[in-house]
């Protein structure tokens, strides 16, 4: 009698789970388990991938129409993109400290190191920053006024005095007449 109300006694109540385990498993409800079980790992959230990247800006439009014939007209809105040297592409999203990349046209030649987050099923590549290499030697790039001495992360006018801020490179870890705060 005590089985048939295992509420009222714990232990009984174990025993009852134990039996079913072992026992009372047919092997449609074994199945059914394993099919959630799967069903659980697809639903989990798929993460960015942080990345270390080396290679230049491009416009994908036009590599694309030039590696596969894709028809391009000569004023399209240009699609900025890394070529990285491991051989693939990755689009650029554009945010503040990626908006150098897509105003000034002159750290297209540069050959890039940089740093981000691709996100999950895309080549979408968020860039957290870039630095340039010149002559094998790492190279930090930002903007600056040397009125105010301020430093900015993309081109245009300085915050402060207005008057437009220069494209400075500098050698990673070495020491520089260029103040820098
Ligand atoms: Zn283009
Ligand atoms: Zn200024």
């Amino acid at each position: 009698m005590k089985n048939i109300n295992p509420v009222l006694d714990p232990t009984d109540g174990q025993k009852m789970k134990t039996m079913i385990n072992i026992n009372n498993l047919s092997p449609i409800f074994i199945i059914l388990l394993v099919f959630i079980s799967g069903a659980k790992q697809v639903e989990k959230k798929l993460e960015p991938e942080d990345v270390k990247l080396k290679g230049r800006i491009v416009c994908l439009s036009e590599e694309i129409h030039h590696h596969y014939k894709m028809e391009l007209s000569a004023d399209h809105q240009h699609l900025y993109g890394l070529k990285s040297d491991n051989g693939k592409y990755y689009t650029l999203l554009r945010t503040s400290l990626s908006e150098a990349l897509f105003l000034d046209l002159r750290l297209h030649e540069k050959d890039l190191i940089v740093k981000g987050r691709v996100f999950p099923n895309s080549q979408l590549l968020e860039l957290m920053s870039f630095k340039s290499i010149m002559d094998g030697v790492l190279h930090e790039i930002y903007y600056y006024c040397d009125t105010c001495y301020i430093r900015a992360v993309s081109p245009g006018n300085c915050d402060c005095c207005q008057a437009p801020v220069v494209l400075i490179e500098k050698p990673v870890n070495s020491d520089t007449l260029i103040p820098s705060p």
